[in-house]
């Protein structure tokens, strides 16, 4: 049987494989930060909360920075060239290409090398491609076909997987899934289902951010509060 790993998210906290743990705020609080700095920190060995593996990074949005990964890279030490080429990207243009990507990376994973697969983000394709409420059921279920790979790859492959989420734009629209100040993740009941662990990032006081678990096997519900650095994510 495959041991578990667990990957540092760049402060305390940190990510078990063979689950999906979801992250998930309002725009700018550090998902796509947050994705970077544990693409870098996948790679380290164990004693710096890395799992000496390679990382997959579906971009949904545009928004990875190579530029990015090597200034984290420096942070921790490691060569910024090596944390680049040890990261498999791919963007994916519309969510038919996302799943395609995805199943596409199963003989990248069959090779034992990688720990981290990154999708940023998990939503925002779906919302594009599936308009209104019309589309909504045919949406779930395509939705639902994703998530049901990324399982079965997490626990096949033994990685960490995580997935940001946006947040719905009206925070009073319903009171089901919600964190303590309303803010309330898409994606409906197949998302919620398929992710084991749930952390809501918003914006604190100045600089400051906060990180809450709402949805952990193995942790009570916690608030840390971090801020975004040239080094990626941190306390
Ligand atoms: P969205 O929902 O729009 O995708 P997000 O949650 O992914 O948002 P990020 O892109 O991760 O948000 O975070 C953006 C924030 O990170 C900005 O406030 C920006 O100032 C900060 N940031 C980006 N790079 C750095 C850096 N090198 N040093 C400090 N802060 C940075
Ligand atoms: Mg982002």
């Amino acid at each position: 049987r495959k041991r578990c790993v667990r990957i540092s998210t760049g402060s305390k906290h940190g990510f078990q494989s063979m689950s999906i743990n979801e992250v998930y705020g309002e725009f700018r609080c550090g998902k796509t930060q947050l994705a970077h700095t544990m693409a870098v920190i996948a790679q380290l060995p164990k004693e710096m909360g890395g799992a000496e593996g390679k990382v997959a990074y579906i971009d949904t949005e545009g928004t990875f920075r190579p530029e990015r990964i090597m200034e984290i890279a420096e942070r921790f030490g490691v060569d910024p060239d090596q944390a680049c080429e040890n990261i498999a990207y791919a963007r994916a243009q519309n969510s038919e290409m996302q799943m395609e990507l995805l199943e596409g990376l199963a003989s990248n994973f069959a090779t034992n090398e990688y720990r981290l697969l990154v999708i940023d983000s998990i939503m925002s394709l779906y919302r594009t491609d599936f308009i209104g409420r019309g589309e909504l059921s045919e949406r779930q279920q395509v939705l639902g076909g994703f998530l049901r790979r990324a399982t079965q790859m997490a626990e096949e492959f033994n990685l960490v997987v995580l997935m940001t989420n946006q947040v719905q734009s009206d925070p009073g629209a319903s009171a089901l899934f919600a964190g303590a100040d309303g803010r309330k993740p898409v994606g409906g009941h197949i998302l919620a289902h398929a992710s084991t662990t749930r952390l809501l990032l918003r914006k604190g006081r100045g600089e400051e951010r906060v990180a809450k678990i709402v949805d952990s096997p193995d942790c009570p519900e916690r608030e840390a509060s971090y801020i975004i650095t040239n080094g990626g994510i941190n306390d």
